[in-house]
């Protein structure tokens, strides 16, 4: 047999790194498979399943043939619906049309679509940290630069435009925001999210408002981007229904912009999945369209949430070893573990230990640029969030 091809990484992916919320949530679920008991609280994904009014309508869709393609962009009625949800936001102009979004396999290739399309060779993006894990490596798989912008741990890692403004140079293309945030749990007040999209469009940079969080918020209303602009020619919306329907698995997500923006996503799509999977499509179009029964299932996902939250907050915030975030908003705990301030990755070491001593897998801040941080999803069943948050403190107190 003669020797097999060597598999250098071409210079696309040759910086790349694995998703690492992905593989803590693989390897938890490989140690589980092998007969390990642990508490798994690193994916960001509802332990809910799908409501049912949903799960029906996709079932009655299959019946009906909904098994071939569609356009790229997805079917016209969800995307009207999309629009016309967006429109009944929105004070500014132009109104958004059904040709202004594009839906995709989930909100993850509505943000690279956004990037591909939007950024390129010299150009720099400015991205709050710490960010999901993923705003990082699309940048960069867009041949793009992203410039890290520390937030300040004492406002939730929030930034504001001084801070944006000290990091900026004439290579600035584009601003990517995350409110509610992942890792940090942090919203954004209407003004606060104003004054970023207003000074962004008077500087002529795009912005990517990753939504996906919106409307799981516990305290006030999370304002969307399009609550509040008054002018959206440099926005791109970014949503989807994995989060607050609990559509993880059904991969649909979608982007709102400018038609031209639109149009080049659609293109760059056309060649790469086509359109997302029909079927998930009609259930997406239920989840909009179907209003109560869908509605107070949302409610009631978001009300177990905020009572996980109020139950496990208290229990890691007596920790004198641990500095927590109060999240406002998503499904995360973020916190400063010992040995963040003398450690190269005191989140990592911390994250390996509890998943070995304790048997808890979360994710290690790292992962968001932040190293000495880690993030605790309380998108699992109560009692397991509380006694994992107990085995938090514990080792909390053994490594200090
Ligand atoms: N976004 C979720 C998380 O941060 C799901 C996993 C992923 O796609 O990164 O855990």
């Amino acid at each position: 047999m003669s020797t097999p091809l060597p598999f250098h990484p071409s210079a696309n992916i040759a910086e790349l790194r694995e998703s690492v919320t992905i593989a803590v949530s693989q390897k938890a679920k490989a140690l589980k498979a092998a007969g390990r008991e642990v508490i798994d609280l690193g994916a960001g994904e509802p332990d809910f399943d799908t409501p049912i009014p949903i799960r029906d309508a996709a079932k009655r869709a299959l019946d009906q043939g909904a098994t071939r393609y569609t356009a790229v962009e997805g079917i016209l009625p969800l995307r009207e619906a999309i629009a016309a949800q967006a429109n009944a936001r929105y004070r500014g102009g132009p109104s958004i049309g059904a040709g202004d979004v594009v839906v995709s396999s989930g909100s993850k290739q509505s943000l690279y679509n956004a990037c591909v399309v939007l950024f390129g060779p010299g150009d720099e993006v400015l991205v709050p940290t710490p960010s999901w894990t993923s705003y990082y490596e699309m940048v960069a798989l867009a041949r793009a630069t992203a410039v890290e912008v520390p937030g300040d741990p004492a406002r939730g890692f929030k930034v504001d435009v001084p801070l944006l403004e000290r990091f900026a140079t004439p290579r600035t293309r584009g601003v990517m925001l995350n409110s509610p945030s992942n890792p940090t749990g942090s919203v954004y007040s209407p003004d606060e999210l104003r004054a970023l999209l207003d000074h962004c469009a008077a500087r002529g940079w795009w912005v990517i408002s990753d939504e996906i969080y919106v409307r799981i918020a516990y305290d006030a209303v999370a304002p969307g981007a399009l609550d509040v602009a008054t002018r959206r020619d440099n926005l791109i919306v970014v949503d989807g229904v994995a989060k607050a329907y609990a559509m993880t698995g059904w991969r649909i997500g979608w982007t709102i912009s400018p038609t031209a923006v639109a149009k080049a996503m659609g293109a760059l799509q056309s060649h790469t999945t086509s359109n997302p999977a029909t079927v998930s499509q009609h259930a997406a179009l239920a989840a909009l369209t179907l209003g109560e029964p869908v509605e107070s299932a949302v409610r009631r996902m978001v009300a177990e949430f905020k009572t996980r939250r109020d139950a496990a907050l208290p229990i890691l915030r007596a920790s004198a070893q641990l500095t927590v975030l109060q999240p406002e908003g998503a499904f995360y705990f973020y916190l400063k573990v010992p040995g963040a301030d003398r450690l190269a990755d005191a989140g990592a070491e911390f994250a390996n230990r509890l998943l070995e001593e304790e048997g808890v897998a979360i994710v290690p801040g790292s992962a968001f640029r932040t190293p000495g941080w880690v993030r605790i999803s309380y998108a699992a069943a109560q009692a397991q969030v509380v006694e994992a948050c107990h085995r938090v403190v514990r080792l909390a107190a053994r490594m200090a």
